[in-house]
């Protein structure tokens, strides 16, 4: 960008943060310090490269901001090019946050974004510290999850009282097809993404009967093959992989031949790709919408200027164009910023651990993905149940089938629970119903 360019753009942010007006917080100074404090200090941390997160670091870096991090575990695929538009051909296979930030810093001049190419999961608390604002642009609610539980972990109370220098504001902006949300959280002041979890959807399971039986849809029989086909022949020796053109090959095939023995139409290459791989189809306008909103919310978080949406705001244009923002209210339960002990509701110690954790899994209050438990039994941690490290999972599996009470534990036994939806682990304690 010219130097004239600059100066124009400049003197608009300027009528903003150098001038008051109605809409203005009432913290709010206008001064050239803000804008000073945007360009030069303020650090924000965006975290997924894909369709929100290229438009998100595009509009931040066009609106003045220069201290920037991204960070994406994912790498550049040919269908990502019709939307993400900071990578081009060339680019595919590489590491979309390294490409991003390549492209931004190359045509903005002084503009200084940083990339990390890892899992959010890679990075100390340490590193979620440093920043101002965090903007997440992502398409996994665990991944949401995750780092929404980080920066409730990062909260400093002293006495009870919430020091708000350790609040660091969460962006958050979601799509899926043509709806889109987005989400304001001050972690420990607003409601925090854990306290409205039982907004999302439940993912779309079909009942086992139904796929076996009485197949009706293309899906059906996909699923079938996927469940059931699939585990018992084997037919490649390994985990289905949804990128592995043969292993969809393979399932298409099947699952043809299902759907021509029960006459169901419809069934295609790309339905057994999006199935498989739980493909949502991306809407390039409805990221560009969104991501809009979510700079616009960085931008008065981060100056003053405006008051912040209030809390949550919902968009579809799938039929015309609807819009709506309300107050989510806090969960005095929620499993993340809550200072309540978590209580799992049981009618006896006689349930086994294996419904136990089918309730830490599928109660809506909970929805945790694959819980670890530790039992503190008499001052010493017993390990009653491990799901993600194989040879854990085989020496403790055969407490899947003992009941609470058999395990040793009580009204008063702290459970600490490790889950991948958090980075740190929860104290659960059972609550036995007389
Ligand atoms: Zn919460």
């Amino acid at each position: 960008m010219d130097e004239e360019n600059l100066h124009r753009k400049l003197s608009s942010l300027r009528k903003i943060l150098e001038r008051s007006g109605p809409f203005c917080r009432p913290d709010f100074e206008p001064s050239p310090e803000s804008l000073k404090f945007l360009m030069q200090n303020c650090k924000i941390l965006v975290v997924g490269a894909g369709g929100l997160g290229c438009e998100c670091l595009k509009n931040l870096a066009l609106m003045g901001f220069r201290q920037m991090e991204v960070i994406d575990m994912d790498v550049i695929d040919l269908s990502n090019l019709n939307r993400q538009f900071l990578f081009r051909h060339k680019d595919i296979g590489k590491s979309k946050a390294v490409t991003a930030a390549k492209f931004i810093n190359d045509r903005i001049p002084g503009c200084n974004v940083t990339p990390h190419f890892c899992r959010i999961q890679d990075k100390e608390p340490e590193f979620y510290k440093q920043f101002h604002i965090i903007l997440c642009g992502l398409d996994s609610i665990i991944a949401r999850r995750w780092i929404n539980s980080m920066l409730t972990s990062l909260l400093v109370y002293n006495d009870d009282q919430l020091d708000v220098s350790s609040v660091i504001p969460l962006i958050d902006g979601g799509t899926e097809g043509f709806k889109g949300n987005l989400r304001v959280v001050l972690p420990g002041l607003t409601p925090c993404i854990e306290c409205s979890l039982d907004l999302y959807p439940p993912q779309i399971t079909y009942p086992l009967c139904t796929i076996a039986n009485t197949p009706r849809l293309p899906e059906h029989c996909i699923e079938y093959v996927k469940v059931v086909q699939w585990p018992r022949e084997n037919p490649f020796d390994c985990c289905i992989d949804g990128d592995d053109p043969q292993h969809i090959t393979w399932i298409y095939e099947k699952s043809n031949d299902r759907a021509l023995h029960f006459g169901i139409r419809g069934l295609t290459y790309r339905l057994v790709q999006g199935v498989i791989k739980n493909i949502i189809p991306a809407v390039a306008s409805t990221n560009a919408i969104i991501a809009s909103m979510c700079c616009t919310e960085v931008f008065k978080v981060a100056t003053s200027c405006s008051a912040s949406l209030n809390n949550y705001m919902v968009f579809s244009n799938t039929d015309g164009i609807y819009t709506f923002s309300y107050e989510a209210e806090k969960n005095e339960n929620c499993l993340a910023c809550s200072h309540s002990i978590k209580e799992v509701p049981l009618k006896s110690l006689d349930v086994k651990l294996k419904e136990f954790i089918d309730i830490l899994k599928y109660d809506n209050a909970f929805q945790l993905k694959n819980p670890s438990i530790t039992a503190k039994i008499s001052g010493k941690n017993k390990t009653l149940y491990v799901e993600n490290i194989a040879s854990l999972e085989e020496q403790t599996r055969q407490n899947l089938s003992k009941s609470l009470f058999e395990l040793g534990i009580s009204n008063h036994t702290d459970l600490i629970v490790a889950d991948s939806t958090a980075p740190s682990t929860f104290t659960f304690k059972v609550k036995v119903s007389d």
